[in-house]
């Protein structure tokens, strides 16, 4: 076979990876006519494609390069790790340093008394765990009729079964039969979207009772859980109005119901505290975490469980794991990963430095024609695209149709920002500095008037 250098030209490269690679959430056709864009290598917040092009990623990868591309520290580590020991299991009364020593830290962290953790490869397959882990919770309680979890809808929570089935995305459902059953979809607290002519405290606590009256429609003694991300990531970044979190929690406590927080992307910094139930006051049962755990450099995660749950499943054997739980390379990489952003005090900096510096500039991004609102907390943020400021009104054109369109002038512009329907998202790494935001806030205007300028003359600016 044929090497793969970075001197392949960029067309032999683009051909054979339609030829081969399958790729996720892409039309295949779609892409193969036009090309994937090689990425090459990154720095810091910067992206170089196959043809020498610096972009701006402001969205971390997958929301998941907290401490930014290219930190050796964590290279050496897995190295190191490798030649120690580069694998073995912990099913069987083993164990090892790297997944005693992430554990422990791990434990520290975590608000509270998450103090147990369960180990996976992906954000997804955590999830997998913590259905199983609640079912089994009341089924050693002498409650296994408790097997009901709640979701919401717009919610994501991986793209395994049982991740996309607490999951609430309509498009993933309408694929291979989802959702398994025993999973239910409260609306969202998308005010901006769905609260009309009631104010956003008003519609953040009516959209927290839907949970009660879900509770009363199954029964208490039906319904295990609650799971649901602190701001929605995936699904637009949704900041719930300041009425919902208290409302949530106060149903969950009264009715019994275990809080599955999913920390996948509020995690490790992202809004400004360690995890984002801090920033928002919740009290998690159990805690998701993937993604900004590594920084993305190894895929690992975990299920961070409370002194109460984790004794209750300790009196049984849960017949659940991973053939690579707590793997060491993986372990050893986010325990490096954890150190940066402690010593080098990047979630202060979030909190207290750049982290209001991007919300000014970000938020002013309102004043644009084309933006209806712009939401962030920490670094996650988003706009949402309109040709009625005062109404909110959607497009005529399809959903989605117009962010797509914005972000391809986001791309052309050596930008990296998604679109989620016609909200345009930002979750950068955490270390983009001052000149990095301005920069970032320049394309994203840039690809604004282009966005606009094109929808005009395409008579889709209504
Ligand atoms: C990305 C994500 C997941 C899934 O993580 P994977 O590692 O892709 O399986 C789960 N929950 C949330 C909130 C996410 O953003």
């Amino acid at each position: 076979m044929e090497m793969i250098t970075n001197q392949m030209p960029t067309a032999e490269l683009q051909a054979l990876d339609a030829a081969h690679h399958v790729h996720p959430f892409t039309n295949q056709d779609e892409l193969t006519s036009k090309g994937a864009r090689v990425i090459m290598r990154a720095k810091g917040v910067s992206l170089f494609d196959s043809e020498g092009v610096e972009i701006l990623d402001a969205m971390a990868g997958l929301w998941c390069v907290n401490i930014g591309y290219g930190r050796g520290e964590l290279a050496d580590v897995a190295a190191r790790q490798m030649r120690e020991l580069p694998y073995y299991n912990t099913f069987f009364q083993t164990t090892h340093v790297p997944v005693i020593a992430l554990s422990a830290k791990l434990a520290e962290l975590a608000p509270g008394d998450l103090n147990h953790v369960f180990f996976g490869g992906s954000g997804s397959e955590a999830n997998d765990t913590n259905l199983r882990l609640v079912r089994t919770y009341w089924a050693e309680k002498g409650k296994p009729e408790k097997k009901v979890v709640i979701s919401r809808k717009n919610a994501y929570h991986g793209s395994t079964m049982a991740g996309a089935s607490l999951g609430g995305m309509s498009g993933m459902h309408a694929q291979g039969g989802l959702p398994i059953p025993d999973v239910h979809h409260i609306d969202e607290p998308n005010w901006y979207a769905e609260g009309g002519d009631m104010s956003p405290d008003e519609f953040g606590l009516q959209r927290a009772q839907e949970l009660e009256k879900a509770i009363l429609e199954f029964g208490e003694d039906r319904v295990a859980a609650f799971i649901a991300e602190p701001i929605q990531g995936a699904g637009g970044v949704i900041v719930a109005p300041d009425t919902y979190w208290p409302e949530i929690q106060r149903i969950c406590d009264k009715y019994e119901i275990l809080l599955i927080v999913d920390e996948v992307i509020c995690g490790f910094g992202r809004t400004g505290n360690w995890f984002g139930s801090q920033t928002l006051n919740i009290r998690p049962d159990i805690m998701t975490i993937a993604k900004g755990l590594s920084s993305g450099y190894a895929p690992i995660a975990a299920s961070i469980l409370s002194d109460e749950v984790a004794a209750v499943i300790g009196g049984t054997e849960f017949n659940h794991g991973y053939t690579y739980s707590g793997h060491p390379v993986a372990a050893a990489v986010a325990l490096e990963n954890l150190r940066i952003l402690e010593e080098e005090k990047i979630v202060e900096t979030v909190r207290e430095d750049t982290g209001p510096y991007l919300q000014k500039k970000w938020k002013a991004l309102a004043d644009h024609p084309l933006v209806g609102e712009a939401k962030i907390v920490g670094m996650m943020g988003s706009i949402a695209l309109t040709p009625n400021k005062e109404t909110r009104a959607a497009f005529k054109a399809d959903v989605g149709t117009i962010g797509f369109k914005c972000r391809e002038h986001c791309f052309a512009n050596n930008l990296i920002m998604r679109h989620v329907g016609d909200r345009m998202v930002i979750s950068p790494p955490l270390v983009i500095t001052k000149d990095e935001i301005d920069t970032l806030i320049e394309r994203a205007t840039k690809a604004l008037d282009l966005t606009l300028q094109q929808i005009k003359d395409e008579g889709l600016y209504a």
